[in-house]
């Protein structure tokens, strides 16, 4: 079975291997993937700085990293 997943925005074919839509450019996975290590990033820093909010955009961030990989559909 050919490995393709369809877009969410313009519902155009795609391959799994491409890191967004090559007809819209849109791409949740990536979107997700970026928000959640943006999050890690600043909740690991804010840790430092304040512990329980810090720790809780450490745990925003990894949710929406685990989301990303939900979002990828099943071949
Ligand atoms: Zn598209």
């Amino acid at each position: 079975m050919k490995p393709v997943y369809f877009c969410a925005r313009c519902g155009e074919e795609l391959s799994r291997t491409v890191e967004e839509c090559p007809h819209c450019g849109y791409c949740p996975k990536s979107i997700a993937w970026r928000t959640g290590v943006g999050a890690l990033i600043f909740g690991g820093a804010l840790t430092l700085v304040s512990p329980p909010v810090g720790l809780l955009g450490v745990f925003a961030g990894s949710l929406a990293i685990c989301g990303s990989y939900l979002l990828s559909p099943a071949e």
